[in-house]
């Protein structure tokens, strides 16, 4: 079995998009109305193109280039300032890319000046941004903390100078260590690092080695990626592809896992793994792709409104996103949505289970009842054969409030309570029209994944793909030159 098919970390995937046509923001921005709302920004430029990333980011951008852009984003702000609700209060905002850091001092202090100025971010709001090691000096670092940032994450990737040469990455393990102590310092809210694992040659004493650096340093947060391979990458180009093996990288997975969790960490995802005595810094997965109203900045990110999706057309290879970029900071106009997806109900609903299995606290079955009104079993039949699996389980029934579970909770959740986990961070739901709801009670319980069903999350997401998204997907990936790379 490929345990390693989608990463299923928003649905639908930005491959199921399409062009839009006659689709304004205006018409979706109540949706952002009100508070517990997510700003995004994208800051799409690195120094150089890691071998497996396909992320929409590009190497070589100049200091121009990068003034441009942000002189595009305050035409972009100017413009959505004047539709957002009187009453939207952002309560997280992200900036990410590529490297936000790669940004000189001097950008860095306009972006986050001229993005607090135009949008209504809560007084306490959290700030989010990623880097590199490469890019996290002294100096930037506490400009950060006078801007106001409060989590920081870095991509480490590993802390072996072979497995990070093989990565393509531009750092070795000495700057990644001065860069992981300075971050951990600083007494940011919270700082999370990124490790991947899976390469061919990576064993578990080395990736042992990895995290155990790692965890001398006291992270809150700790994030473990299996390594893909997609089409168009430097490794694939490299051949390297073909060398992944989905069993290697399985028992890899469970070392890390293992480790992580007895050092004090609780899994919260496949990827997530957390040692939080507060509820600072709502978590990156989540927020990203939140139930709530998403609207993002810059020329890369993705906007949640309701049933609108809306992003730049999907682009990996480098000369697509170069040209996203330069319509970007040509730009005049930001109001018309030219590419996305308008959700049916069939599509919500896929989404809301697949976000709660995947990366939220499970699937409280009252709150799918009052949302949907259906049985989640009964819309998701294949949920009993996870079951009978031992790839889903059945929880408490037991519901006393955001955090709080009763006897009958299992280990897990029970773990996440007592490690002071903010449960309310998966407290909103969305209902089929798009308004939210809080699940006060839970008779019926909660269906999640077992130990078992979390590392086969990669294997399991995809199969929740409905058929037009699944085609649209094959479509996509037909004309990219790609085949039949997911279920
Ligand atoms: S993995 Fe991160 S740092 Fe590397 S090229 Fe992609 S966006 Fe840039």
């Amino acid at each position: 079995m490929n345990r390693y098919v989608q990463y299923m970390y928003s649905y639908p995937h930005k491959t199921a998009y399409r062009p839009l046509q006659n689709v304004s923001l205006i018409d979706y921005m109540e949706n952002l109305a009100g508070e517990g709302h997510s700003l995004y920004l994208h800051l799409p430029f690195c120094e150089s193109k890691c071998g497996y990333c396909n992320l929409f980011s590009v190497a070589g951008c100049g200091r121009d280039c990068i003034d441009a852009y942000l002189d595009a984003l305050v035409r972009q702000l100017e413009q959505y300032r004047e539709i957002l609700p009187k009453s939207t209060v952002f309560e997280n905002f992200t900036i990410g890319g590529g490297t936000p850091l790669l940004l000189d001092p001097g950008q860095l202090q306009r972006t986050l000046q001229t993005v607090r100025a135009y949008m209504p971010l809560r007084k306490d709001c959290d700030i989010i941004i990623e880097t590199a090691p490469k890019q996290t000096d002294g100096k930037k670092a506490r400009m950060l903390k006078e801007l106001g940032v409060t989590r920081v994450s870095m991509g480490i990737q590993s802390f072996q100078e072979e497995e990070l040469a093989w990565l393509g990455r531009q750092h070795d393990g000495r700057r990644a260590q001065a860069a992981a102590e300075l971050l951990t310092g600083m007494g940011f809210g919270c700082v999370n690092f990124d490790f991947i694992y899976g390469l061919p040659g990576q064993t578990p004493e080395s990736l042992l080695r990895s995290l155990e650096k790692a965890v001398s340093y006291l992270p809150d947060e700790l994030f473990l990626y299996p390594l893909y391979i997609k089409h168009g990458v430097r490794l694939e180009k490299d051949g390297k592809g073909a060398e992944l093996d989905s069993d290697h990288t399985y028992r890899l997975y469970r070392q890390g896992a293992a480790y992580l969790k007895g050092q004090g960490y609780v899994q919260i995802s496949m990827r997530r793994f957390v040692k939080r005595k507060n509820a600072h810094g709502t978590g990156r997965e989540f927020q990203e792709c939140g139930f709530t109203g998403a609207l993002s900045l810059g020329c890369g990110g993705r906007s949640y409104l309701g049933r609108l999706h809306a992003c730049t057309p999907y682009r990996t290879a480098r000369q697509g996103a170069l040209e996203e970029i330069q319509e970007f900071c040509r730009r005049e106009e930001f109001l018309s949505v030219t590419n996305g997806i308008l959700l049916s109900d069939e599509e919500i609903k896929r989404r809301y289970v697949i976000k709660h299995l995947l990366i939220g606290p499970g699937i409280s079955r009252a709150a799918y009842r009052k949302s949907f009104g259906a049985e989640v079993t009964e819309d998701f039949p294949i949920f009993r054969t996870w079951i009978q699996l031992g790839w889903l389980e059945e929880m408490g029934e037991e519901y006393l409030g955001c955090g709080v579970r009763g006897e009958n909770s299992s280990v897990r959740e029970r773990d996440r309570d007592r490690q002071g986990y903010n449960e309310q961070d998966w407290g909103s739901r969305v209902s089929m029209d798009g308004g939210e709801e809080h699940s006060g009670g839970n008779k019926g319980g909660y269906i999640g994944l077992t130990e078992e069903g979390l590392g086969l999350s990669d294997y399991l997401g995809p199969q929740l793909i409905s058929e037009e998204v699944r085609k649209r997907m094959l479509e996509w990936e037909r004309d990219n030159g790609q085949e039949n790379s997911f279920l």
